[in-house]
């Protein structure tokens, strides 16, 4: 039986020696995946995208969008849903951020400070939560971090990292203990890529899938014995 880090390390092998090793390369700088991300909440990708396309051709500059009535944001940013509430926090953390750097509207200081410290300001900033940080901290800045989503999160628990129930809070925390720090961001990848293709929601593939044999939810689901068939009455 392997440890969870031993479990971590050949889930990484196998997926790497499938689909090559994810190498990190910048997204975005740091505010541009921020405010991406939080246009993403709660919308598909190409409805984020889209709006997030909108703002910057509505809006020559952050400093543009910082100072526009919040109305004009809320209507370039339509098409990724809930513009009512995604405008006014993209303003607010405009000016916070301008604020606490002189005005400068940009987050290239954080390359700057460690890890925890830039966690730290990130979560300071309104309405950012613990998963957006993570997911500027691992796309933008290349910290060893993982950012859990939903397929990062369905994964892990078949794959018996932990129980389901412990939600996705506490999974950051743990799987930010387990995997070894040179297999984060390719663990992160890879298992982006296998819940979306492989190890779906509602159908997994168990029969498709390199992990089967080291898989704690396929081990159950074929060892455990179907109900028994309760007797007719009449019989
Ligand atoms: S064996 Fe099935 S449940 Fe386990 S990781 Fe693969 S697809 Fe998911």
């Amino acid at each position: 039986m392997l440890s969870p880090s031993e479990l971590a390390r050949e889930v990484v092998r196998r997926l790497d020696a499938l689909h090559g090793r994810p190498v990190w390369q910048q997204r975005m700088p740091p505010l541009e995946e921020l405010i991406a991300c939080i246009l993403s909440q709660h919308t598909s990708d190409n409805n984020s995208w889209r709006a997030y396309q909108r703002l910057r051709e509505r809006f020559p500059t952050w400093e543009a969008v910082m100072k526009a009535p919040v109305e004009e944001v809320e209507e370039a940013i339509r098409p990724g849903g809930l513009a009512s509430s995604k405008a006014p926090r993209i303003q607010a953390v405009l000016r916070a951020v301008a604020e606490h750097n002189e005005g400068r509207l940009n987050l290239d200081f954080l390359q700057n400070m460690d890890t925890e410290s830039a966690r730290r300001y990130l979560l300071s900033l309104p309405g950012v939560g613990p998963k957006t940080a993570a997911i500027v901290l691992c796309f933008s800045l290349g910290r060893p971090v993982i950012p859990v989503d939903t397929h990062v999160f369905r994964v892990s628990w078949r794959l018996g990292f932990f129980d389901r129930k412990v939600g996705e809070a506490k999974a950051h925390d743990l799987l930010q203990q387990i995997v070894p720090e040179e297999d984060i961001y390719p663990f992160h990848v890879h298992l982006i890529r296998h819940g979306r293709q492989v190890c779906k929601a509602q159908r997994p593939r168990c029969e498709q899938c390199p992990l089967a044999d080291i898989c704690a939810y396929r081990q159950e689901i074929t060892t455990t014995p179907p109900p028994a068939i309760s007797s007719h009455p009449s019989q």
